[in-house]
């Protein structure tokens, strides 16, 4: 009896897919879609977000025949959003996610032999391409997300041209979510652009009638408006970052109100983790209105049913190359027109809904752009530089960009290459740039791979690189900081953010990778668990390019120097009245010790500038190390490290930068 219960459950659920499947926009074009493609190698798809593009085309291609001989691949600008279409569509067919249908993201691939329907971000295909440059394995590629204009996508856009002409059988399917898709039809040679007809409901759009001081509190304060004004359906707010995903503040303001309606708020970022991140799918219990707290990734990316009130704070993060300090910063910036409109249009997929505009009208008419500047033309290009090298292309200026990057960022990003020995004084490839090219990983990083195998100490940095690449280990619970610091003390090196880490790695795996143990020093399991494999993959990449893994022991000199070899163009004389980084970590400071020179990790930008992960080098290294950038001066009897006049070549301004 039970079992035939479960059964007709089951059955149930099938059924209901089904039906929302056949329920979507796409479904009512199927086969026109499937003909324009059999008739074209490429075609542009465009719809409005929610229509299905992104979990039906690959299985409408599957149902074709496409998958009989290769993959249907779909590429994503996004991890979270390649992870949770490839579960949703696997549960579509009734499949086991990683079987038929899988995905790939850095460092993790969930696929397996029979896999048919293969998600990824579009840098796992770039990747792909350098080991089979036809794309041999696939039948068909979407290039999903166009509109977004990813580093990665528009590299794609131009490799993935060349591969089409020289393979008839492939497929290209390159969607968008918004209008302007006559770019992408005539950068592929006027090949056809299909449109979805829509299914949208008017949405009200409210705008601020003063600009907002702070955009947490007010959308806290218009959330909760709605929630209370008696009106039915879903609250989706859009914030800049997961530091303003605070949802705790919404519940507070809710416990204060008497007689509040419950509300299930639940938010949504690419750093949640994945169990989390299901929820926004989920129905809440009862009738309890959900109100979803999301980055820009909700915007076109990730689709929730429901949605009738969209908040939008009118930030975004984007990473942006700031020339002063010569690399990539993530920086809040004011959202676009075209980012404003999507957004408003998640109110209007099941209903009429509203949208409020935390920002002006006339903000949003002389302030925003009309849409946001692509990623290509605004960041540091060192990777792509890297890889593109690596195909053969010798002359990147005239490489076929469908918009190409200013050339200062360009010529910025082969002199950084130049610095770390990529690139020769030709800029052709050096052998360690070669060798740079096999890890996914920044060229920094790399450098310091390869260059800890000649200083004896590559299986300690392949442990510190491994943690580098690996978001939060450690947290810091509200009510429990002072704890907290206290235990973090305990892995603490002084002179270097970078051995602690190698110092927390070594404890956990002395403590036989325990999870009690993470607990108990305030440690994510998952984050580390995630370095061990992160490691392990790295490894294997090692071992392949026959680079041998020795330890120096407790020698923690050479390997600071062996940081410093691959981040001497980041470095900082200290002033004496700093005042100490940024959490999470910040061993330098605080600890009477007080070194003159520090390389950094990274910079990151709020209000201030912060170095994050420091290691304290002698300047003497510097100028050995970098010698383009540093030498030593004899000053009575102290020697004195100078920056070497760099205006000729280019060089931002590193020496402005201070701790705060
Ligand atoms: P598009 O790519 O055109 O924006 P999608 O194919 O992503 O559209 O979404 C189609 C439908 O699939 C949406 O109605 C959405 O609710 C549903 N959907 C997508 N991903 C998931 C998921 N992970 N869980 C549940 N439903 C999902
Ligand atoms: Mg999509």
């Amino acid at each position: 009896m039970k079992e035939k219960s479960e059964a007709s459950s089951e059955f149930a659920k099938k059924k209901s897919i089904l039906e929302q499947r056949q329920y979507l926009p796409i479904f009512a074009v199927r086969q026109q879609l499937l003909n324009i493609i059999r008739d074209n190698s490429i075609v542009i798809v465009v719809g409005e977000t929610g229509s299905g593009k992104t979990t039906q085309l690959t299985q409408y291609l599957h149902e074709d025949g496409y998958t009989s001989y290769g993959m249907v691949g779909c590429t994503q600008p996004r991890r979270v959003a390649a992870m949770s279409v490839a579960k949703r569509v696997s549960e579509e067919i009734g499949s086991n996610l990683g079987e038929e249908v899988g995905y790939a993201i850095r460092f993790e691939d969930c696929t397996s032999e029979k896999t048919l329907i293969k998600y990824m971000t579009d840098g796992i295909l770039l990747r792909e391409s350098l080991r089979e440059s036809d794309l041999d394995h696939y039948s068909a590629v979407i290039m999903d997300e166009a509109h977004e204009r990813s580093l990665n996508t528009d590299v794609l856009f131009g490799l993935l041209r060349e591969v089409v002409s020289r393979r008839t059988d492939l497929k290209l399917i390159v969607t968008s979510a918004t209008m302007d898709s006559d770019k992408f039809a005539s950068f592929f040679g006027n090949v056809p652009i299909f449109n979805i007809p829509g299914r949208t409901f008017p949405v009200d759009i409210l705008f601020s009638k003063t600009p907002q001081e702070d955009y947490v509190e007010a959308a806290v304060k218009q959330a909760l408006q709605i929630h209370l004004s008696g009106m039915m359906g879903d609250i989706l707010i859009f914030m800049p970052g997961q530091e303003d995903i605070e949802c705790k503040i919404i519940y507070y303001r809710l416990e204060d109100l008497e007689n509040a309606p419950p509300l299930a708020v639940l938010p949504i970022y690419s750093q949640l983790p994945s169990d989390l991140q299901a929820k926004i799918f989920q129905k809440a219990p009862d009738g309890v209105r959900k109100c979803i707290v999301a980055t820009n990734i909700a915007e076109t990316s990730l689709t929730v049913d429901g949605i009738m009130f969209v908040v939008d704070a009118g930030y975004c993060k984007l990473k942006v190359f700031n020339p002063r300090i010569g690399m990539d910063a993530l920086q809040v910036y004011p959202i676009s027109q075209a980012n404003a409109n999507q957004r408003s249009g998640r109110a209007g997929r099941t209903g009429p809904g509203q949208c409020y505009r935390l920002y002006t009208q006339s903000a949003y008419k002389n302030e925003m752009l009309t849409t946001t500047i692509p990623e290509i033309q605004r960041t540091n290009l060192a990777n792509v530089v890297l890889l593109l090298k690596s195909l053969g292309v010798q002359d990147l200026l005239l490489f076929h960009f469908m918009d190409p990057p200013p050339e200062d960022n360009m010529l910025n990003s082969m002199y950084q290459l130049w610095i770390l020995g990529s690139l020769d004084n030709t800029g052709a490839l050096t052998p360690t740039g070669r060798l740079m090219v096999e890890f996914p990983l920044d060229p920094a990083l790399s450098k310091m791979l390869i260059v800890s195998c000649d200083m004896a100490c590559s299986a300690d940095i392949l442990i510190i690189v491994s943690m580098l690449s690996v978001p939060a280990i450690f947290y810091r619970p509200k009510g429990r900081e002072e704890e907290s610091d206290q235990v973090r003390e305990k892995f603490s090196v002084p002179e270097s953010d970078h051995l602690t880490y190698l110092n927390v790695y070594m404890q956990w795996k002395n403590n036989n990778y325990s999870s009690i143990w993470c607990n108990e020093h305030f440690i994510h399991t998952k984050a580390m668990r995630k370095v061990r494999e992160v490691r392990s993959q790295l490894k294997d990449i090692m071992v392949q390019q026959k680079m041998n893994l020795v330890s120096c022991g407790s020698d923690w000199d050479i390997i600071r120097k062996c940081i410093c070899a691959a981040y001497f163009h980041q470095a900082a004389k200290l002033k004496h009245n700093y005042r100490g980084l940024k959490y999470p970590l910040c061993s330098l400071f605080g600890m009477g010790y007080t070194p003159d020179y520090i390389i950094y990790h990274e910079l990151v930008m709020t209000t201030k500038e912060y170095m994050q992960c420091v290691t304290a080098v002698d300047g003497e290294w510097l100028a050995e190390l970098g010698p383009m950038f540093y030498s030593v001066k004899q000053a009575g009897k102290s020697r004195q490290v100078s920056k070497n006049d760099l205006d000729h070549l280019n060089s931002p301004k590193r020496s402005n930068i201070g701790v705060q």
